[in-house]
């Protein structure tokens, strides 16, 4: 705050700081019950969990995850590495490229020219540069792209990473909060927690404001919109509410009817939802025939997904 207050004079507020006559500290508890991936993944890789001790239990999920992609990577390897098993060479489109498909730098006459195909698929990519191309290496992380990480799901995540011996490499905006984390998850591979959110200039609310002042929103949410009639694909491009502060066991998963107004209270924030959003609410409960919470937050997880995809 200190720091904010020299900042904001420095800048030349013609203000300056002198105490502080008030300070409220809002603490909240979070028990995640919930992880699953966002992203569509390959049916082997998808995560899904639901229970007791969810971060500790999508982590080893995670570090399951990492060994399958390393036995993929080093099966493909062997299979492919080497240029006789090279897939769809395209003689024609070698001796016409003038650019090398790696730097996209053009050849000049003394470079070596050479053949570049992917040693996952087996795939002739175009010519190469014989440097680039030796030098041109399977990345050896993985990136998982976690929305508004820094801002909240860091803070699960830091104290649990400690599983091995392995060093957390982390980028430290300030002490409390972390753009970005990696460690080592499988024999070699990392992952790298990236933060979707910093790449976001609006909030998921204004954004989905702006999509759906568009005048068709079948034209803008063209995938969603092959899977829910017009009515439906109305209600789910719009921002979802949830009971955060509710839903605090598992049991609650279970309640068979959308809970009170009052069950939406946000005890961070300190505020009500309000009757417009409530009835949203309501209309998607409805809708979508939800039989208990555990439909509703999952549809509630769909929607933010769809949101974020337009980003
Ligand atoms: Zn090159």
């Amino acid at each position: 705050m200190i720091e904010e207050a020299d900042e904001m004079e420095t800048r030349g507020s013609g203000w300056s700081f002198q105490e502080v006559t008030y300070l409220e500290l809002k603490i909240n508890k979070y028990d995640p019950l919930y992880a699953s991936s966002y992203i569509d993944l390959p049916e082997e890789l998808k995560i899904y969990y639901h229970g007791d001790d969810a971060v500790n239990q999508f982590i080893s999920m995670l570090q399951e995850d990492t060994k399958k992609i390393e036995a993929f990577i080093k099966e493909k390897e062997e299979k492919y590495k080497d240029i006789k098993n090279m897939i769809d060479f395209d003689k024609k489109h070698y001796n016409q490229t003038n650019k090398c498909v790696i730097c996209e730098q053009k050849f000049l006459p003394d470079d070596k020219k050479v053949k570049d195909h992917c040693h996952l698929t087996g795939k002739y990519r175009g010519p190469a540069h014989e440097a680039c191309n030796l030098n041109y290496e399977i990345p050896k992380f993985i990136p998982v792209i976690i929305h508004n990480l820094s801002g909240y799901d860091a803070r699960l995540f830091i104290k649990k990473l400690d599983f091995d011996e392995s060093r957390l490499d982390v980028i430290p905006n300030n002490e409390e909060r972390y753009i970005s984390f990696s460690k080592k998850f499988g024999n070699y591979l990392k992952l790298r927690f990236i933060d979707s959110f910093k790449f976001m200039s609006f909030s998921i609310d204004k954004l989905s404001k702006n999509l759906r002042s568009a005048k068709n929103l079948k034209s803008v949410f063209k995938e969603t919109a092959k899977h829910f009639p017009e009515d439906q694909l109305d209600l789910i491009t719009r921002k979802g509410v949830y009971p955060y502060d509710y839903m605090d066991c598992e049991e609650k998963y279970e309640e068979t009817e959308l809970p009170s107004k009052e069950a939406f209270y946000n005890r961070l924030n300190e505020c009500d939802i309000s009757d417009e959003d409530y009835k949203h609410a309501q209309n998607v409960w409805k809708s979508f025939n939800i039989k208990n919470l555990r439909e509703y937050s999952e549809l509630y997880v769909k929607f933010s997904k769809n949101l974020e995809m337009f980003v």
